[in-house]
């Protein structure tokens, strides 16, 4: 359903050019939902606004392709990428009160695009939205469709972006850090929500988050991104039983645990190196505890059994854990 093969971008800023991603390539299969997961700054959003063809000016794409049913969207012009993303692909972010207006009726808000891209009248939009709040698990659909964003608890919100997402009838939905504004129980219902809407529906799902744990309930699959570069690839149960990578083990050894408050991974030390002038070799090295002098050496993405890990220690590497640190370390 998705291809993204070889996929450069890089971001021309005043300080110079940052490679936001360098080579990646994914495949997201029809019906099948593939989780992207890295810190901030790794590359994920790129990845997600690429694939809708909505990155914005300053982004230059030296090299890549991306297939939607094997259609190329980077050759589109503008008027078949909206066609598309009305249509055939359908965008749900982070932070809900930043993408709903303040001003607008939640009913008129997932309606919307029904009027935009279907010639739906304003009443009839309506009439879809709640049958949409509906259909994401909204109690009083007819009651929240009149309400506004403010009078919406945040889980409420983020149901409602997704029914707005659904209501183009989607194959694909593209899903950016959707569950990363709520607390645990709500993320945990979301979850479930896009699960069941996954099965019920037939969606193909790209589905983006900083935290590995989460991608266990809902991923076929899991990509860990890392400085823009993907490290480690595998079937989810897989990669969180057994994370190859360093910094996969580092992310699983991260992952807030229930009644912990959420941490931002906090125990892999360190920063992201300068995307304006990555390393040469491992771009995780100078974090990475198990680094030796061959980490200097270009690192390439290769089959380790069914799973693709960057690392050429990787072998070595397969039974360590990543270092635990006492509590009060
Ligand atoms: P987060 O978890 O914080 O959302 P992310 O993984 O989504 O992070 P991206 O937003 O894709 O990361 O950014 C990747 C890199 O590209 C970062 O270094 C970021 O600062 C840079 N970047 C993103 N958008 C732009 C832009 N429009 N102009 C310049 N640099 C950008
Ligand atoms: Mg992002």
């Amino acid at each position: 359903m998705l291809a993204i093969d070889d996929l450069t971008v890089r971001y021309r800023t005043a300080a110079g050019e940052i490679e936001a991603l360098s080579s990646v390539s994914l495949t997201v299969a029809k019906g099948s939902t593939l989780a992207l997961v890295g810190e901030s700054g790794s590359g994920k959003s790129t990845v997600a606004l690429a694939a809708m063809g909505l990155l914005p000016p300053e982004a230059r794409l030296p090299a890549g392709r991306i297939l939607f049913d094997g259609q190329d969207i980077l050759t589109m012009n503008a008027e078949e990428r909206r066609r598309l993303r009305g249509s055939r692909i359908g965008l749900v972010f982070q932070d809900p009160f930043s993408v709903l207006n303040p001003s607008l009726r939640i009913g008129d808000q997932v309606g919307e695009g029904l009027i935009h891209h279907r010639g739906f009248t304003q009443e009839r939009a309506f009439a879809r939205a709640i049958e949409l709040l509906d259909e994401v698990g909204i109690i009083n659909p007819e009651a929240v469709a009149k309400a506004y964003p403010h009078e919406l608890s945040g889980g409420m919100r983020q149901r409602a972006l997704i029914a707005g997402a659904l209501a183009s009838e989607p194959e694909l939905l593209i899903l950016d850090e959707p569950t990363t504004a709520l607390d645990v129980t709500i993320e945990a219902q979301i979850l479930d929500l896009l699960e069941s809407l996954r099965v019920r529906r037939g969606l193909t799902m790209l589905f983006i988050s900083h935290n590995l744990g989460v991608v266990r309930r809902i991923a076929d699959e899991v990509a860990v991104l890392y400085a823009g570069q993907i490290v480690e690839q595998g079937a989810t149960e897989d990669v969180l039983q057994r994370p190859v990578h360093p910094y996969a083990k580092g992310l699983l050894a991260a992952i807030p645990r229930l009644g912990q408050k959420k941490g931002r991974l906090a125990s892999i030390p360190g920063r992201l190196p300068d995307l304006r002038n990555p390393p040469t070799g491992c771009r995780f090295a100078r974090r990475c505890p198990f680094a030796t002098p061959d980490s200097e050496a270009p690192q390439v993405l290769r089959d380790i059994g069914a799973r693709k890990v960057r690392c050429t220690q990787a072998e070595a590497l397969r039974d360590i854990a990543w270092p635990v640190l006492g509590e009060d370390a």
